[in-house]
Parts: C-alpha cells; sequence; structure tokens
C-alpha cells in the first residue's frame, strides 16, 4: 500500500530535506506490523516524487500485538496489506517524524514554506460512501480527484470496490499535509489496530488543532477517529465546540423495549422461553451461539444468575449492531470480564467455547447447509460439552397455518431448510444417543392442534 508525495516547482528537491530521506537509495524501516520503504521515483531540481510503500504482513501481525481476537480468520484474510489505514498514520509519525512535526535541522525555515503538494493514497477505505471524501478534504482546501474501480469487471452486477485511488492538491506547508493525512486516513478506515483509549484521545486534539474545530464535519471524523467509542467522541466534541449544543453522537439508538401491553411476538417467547429453561436448569455461564444481533444476550444479561455470557456469530456485521444496541463500548470492566461476543463460526471447534454449563442455538440450524450439520453436532457436543444444550427451529408443518407464506417455501430467504415435528426430532435423538445426552421436546407460540407450534425446542441435558 502505498502514499505517493509529489510536489513541482523550482524547490521541488528540496522534498529529501523536508522528509530527511536520501534521494539517492531506497530506504526500508522494520516496524511493529511489517516494514516501511521510502523511494524516489523522481527526483529532479523542479519535480519530484517520494513514495512510502507500506508492506504489512499479516501473519506477523497475528504473532504480534495487533491480533484481533474475535475474528479468527480475519487474521490470516484481511485487507490490512492493502489499504490505507491506521498502520500508515503510524508509519507517518515514525518514518517522516520530523515532516510530521515541522522540523528540519538543515533548514529550520524549510517546513514553514508552503509547496504545492499532490498526494495520492492507493486505496482509501470508503467503504462504499465515496462522497466523504470529498467533504472531508475539500473544506481544508484540497482539491480532491478520486477513481473508483468495479470490484471484478467480469461482474460488474457486483458493484464498486470500498476502496478508491485517492489524489488530494494543496499548496501548504509539509506537515499540514501529513498532518491532515495522519488523522483523516484512519477516520475513514474505521478499523484502527490499536486500542482506542485516552491517549487517542489527546492524539486526536494536539493533531487536529487549528483546524478540527473549524471543520463542517468536525463530529464525522471524532466519531470516526476513535471508533464511536461514545465517551470519548463526547470528551472530543465538547472540547472542540464551545458554544454550540453538543451533537447527538448516536448512530443506532437501542431499539425501544415493547411496552407491557404489547403482544409478545413469537420471537420474544422464544427468547423468553429459552431463558427459562436456562434457569430452570440452573446454568451460570451461558453460550448463545449465532446470538446474531444480541435480543437473547440482552435478556441474559438481565438475569443475575448468568455470571458469565458469550454471544458468537459468524456474522461479524451482526456483531457490529449487537455491541451497539447493547452499547458495549460504554462498559465498564466487570461488565466486559462478565459477557463477551465474540466472532466465530459453530462449524470449528472452538476451544473459547468449553468450559460452560449451557449453550443456545436459537434458529441457527436451519441457516447452515444439511452436510454442515454434523461437523455442528461434533464441535458443540462433542468437543464444547455443556451441559444443557437448548435448541430451536421452525417447525415446517406449522407453516401452512400462515396464510401469507406460499406452500412450499421457506420461513426466512436465508433458511436451507425446514424440517417437520418429526424431521427434527429424528436429528435429535440420534445426536444425543451419539453424544451421551438425553433430550425432551417443547414447542413455542401458539400451538395448533394438527400441526404443533410455530417454533420447536430441543432440550438436551448430560448428567
Ligand atoms: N439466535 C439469534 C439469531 C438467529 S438468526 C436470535 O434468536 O435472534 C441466525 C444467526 O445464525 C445469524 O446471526 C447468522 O449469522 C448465524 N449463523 C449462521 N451460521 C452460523 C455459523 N456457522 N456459526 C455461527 N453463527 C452462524
Amino acid at each position: 500500500m502505498l502514499l505517493t508525495l509529489e510536489t513541482n516547482g523550482p524547490d521541488a528537491s528540496k522534498i529529501s530535506y523536508l522528509l530527511h530521506k536520501h534521494p539517492d537509495k531506497v530506504q526500508s524501516f522494520t516496524m511493529s506490523f511489517g516494514k516501511v520503504h521510502v523511494y524516489y521515483p523522481k527526483y529532479q531540481h523542479d519535480s519530484a516524487v517520494a513514495c512510502m510503500l507500506l508492506d504489512v504482513d499479516p501473519v506477523g501481525m497475528v504473532r504480534g500485538a495487533y491480533r484481533e481476537s474475535d475474528f479468527m480468520l480475519g487474521q490470516y484474510v484481511n485487507d490490512r496489506p492493502f489499504v490505507a489505514s491506521s498502520f500508515m498514520s503510524v508509519a507517518i509519525a515514525q518514518v517522516y517524524s520530523s515532516a510530521l512535526g515541522g522540523k528540519c535541522k538543515d533548514d529550520p525555515s524549510l517546513p514553514q514554506t508552503p509547496f504545492a503538494w499532490t498526494a495520492r493514497i492507493d486505496s482509501l477505505a470508503t467503504r462504499g460512501d465515496s462522497q466523504w471524501v470529498d467533504r472531508i478534504f475539500s473544506p481544508l482546501g484540497y482539491q480532491v480527484t478520486t477513481h473508483s474501480q468495479l470490484l471484478d469487471p467480469e461482474f460488474p452486477q457486483w458493484g464498486e470496490s470500498p476502496y478508491i485511488q485517492t489524489v488530494l492538491s494543496k499548496t501548504c506547508p509539509l506537515s499540514v499535509l501529513l498532518t491532515h493525512l495522519y488523522v483523516l486516513i484512519p477516520a475513514f478506515d474505521n478499523n484502527k489496530h490499536y486500542f482506542v483509549g485516552e491517549e487517542e484521545l489527546t492524539k486526536l486534539l494536539e493533531k487536529g488543532e487549528g483546524w478540527l474545530a473549524a471543520h463542517p464535519h468536525k463530529d464525522w471524523i471524532a466519531r470516526r477517529y476513535l471508533r464511536a467509542r461514545a465517551n470519548l467522541v463526547r470528551t472530543a466534541l465538547s472540547r472542540l465546540v464551545d458554544e454550540q449544543p453538543q451533537t447527538d453522537i448516536e448512530e443506532s439508538p437501542t431499539p425501544e423495549e415493547p411496552s407491557a401491553e404489547a403482544v409478545i411476538r413469537l420471537h420474544d417467547q422464544r427468547h423468553s422461553s429459552v431463558v427459562e429453561e436456562l434457569i430452570a436448569c440452573g446454568a451460570q455461564s451461558v453460550l448463545d451461539l449465532g446470538c446474531g444481533e444480541g435480543k437473547l444476550v440482552r435478556e441474559l444479561i438481565r438475569k443475575p444468575q448468568f455470571q458469565r455470557i458469550l454471544g458468537m456469530d459468524v456474522s461479524y456485521k451482526s456483531l457490529e449492531i449487537a455491541r451497539k444496541r447493547l452499547r458495549y463500548d460504554t462498559w465498564g470492566d466487570e461488565q466486559h470480564r462478565r459477557v463477551e461476543l465474540i466472532h466465530g463460526s459453530l462449524i470449528y471447534s472452538d476451544k473459547r467455547l468449553h468450559g460452560f454449563d449451557a449453550a443456545a442455538v436459537i434458529e441457527v440450524i436451519e441457516h447452515l447447509e444439511p452436510t454442515r450439520l454434523e461437523s455442528l453436532a461434533k464441535s458443540l457436543f462433542m468437543l464444547a460439552r455443556p451441559k444443557h444444550v437448548i435448541l430451536t427451529t421452525p417447525n415446517k408443518e406449522y407453516n401452512s397455518v400462515w396464510e401469507s407464506l406460499p406452500a412450499g417455501q421457506f420461513r426466512h430467504q436465508d433458511h436451507r431448510f425446514e424440517w417437520t415435528r418429526a424431521e427434527f426430532q429424528a436429528w435429535c435423538h440420534q445426536i444425543a444417543t451419539l453424544y451421551g445426552y438425553r433430550v425432551e421436546f417443547k414447542g413455542v407460540g401458539q400451538e395448533d392442534p394438527d400441526r404443533g407450534a410455530p417454533t420447536q425446542m430441543g432440550v438436551f441435558h448430560r448428567d
């Protein structure tokens, strides 16, 4: 991943003094996340180009401090080597430190001198929202050009890549340009590799001095830079905004609780039945496997009996929503010790799931290909092996009660199958026998005399 700085004019070759990097050789620096190389593909007295190439080592990161503990495969397969991220900021701060700080030993007045700069960032993460590049850089006086590309020209229907090439031009001292890049690149990326704490807030206020307070999108920048840690964002904004009323920084308010009079929908009924079962079996530590957006986790948190709760889902997006809804970022250490949300898949053996009293697997199995069920059963009943497992799935027989559901259609477009009561019970009995559990069956929702309840529940116990 590449950051290119170009300048033209009579003093262009002074770039090597500004950057404090010799123009005749490639210089390499070892960083905690990989290597950084600096070189000049063009170096003439009136035109010079300096490149900073980041060679991020995604596997090295696994061993280093940047392990993203809740995304297993992400340790190996991730966009970090290719995207302009907070690693770029770290590289700017370390490799171009004197330029960023506006210092030049050989010519102290040089850093204050404006140069006509063109900076090219090869892949800025915009998450599909490229207008923000213009909204963020234009108010700072940059001329902005962006180039987006199709994800795959052979499949135009996949749409455009969320990463775009961005070219920024402005005449200013180099330290101004580097400071903007230092703050704004990670704000775009919104996927910081280090823990965001007080120190980051201090950095933002320090590096944002003189420009951030007046920026029309200062709240967006602060929120993204601090990765939406609500309390820090609030502090940052309150320090940046003196008289103006405080901006509402909540992106997604917690959904309203259903009122007492409201009809309890099947979904809620399912979760209440599961919570009742978990309470009845005396579980103190509970897994919510395929926790989705965290509805059951929220119910579990309310019950003091559950001293340890771990929600896992294969969908990173659902986990992010769950975190937001539960206001995960505002919790204290004790709450973080009690409740964890992790990224993972139920079909792989996973040591993080060991040692729990009970597991809830609510409306998840029907999202898997039937050929994967054996792996799920093995990782859950043989390896994680909680004492109690509560498993729910739709009862296919009930579908005909819903007139709006065309015959033969599944309840959800992501369902790979739906089972009759006989099919579900046969599968559960087979697992119980294989792994040494006993199983009982219950219905959830209003029971139809012939077709049973809309949701079927299998409750497994191991003695
Ligand atoms: N249990 C939640 C969500 C049910 S939707 C509830 O009752 O509200 C099904 C969920 O299973 C989705 O969030 C989906 O991402 C998750 N899922 C599907 N396959 C999975 C797998 N292999 N491992 C973990 N979660 C999975």
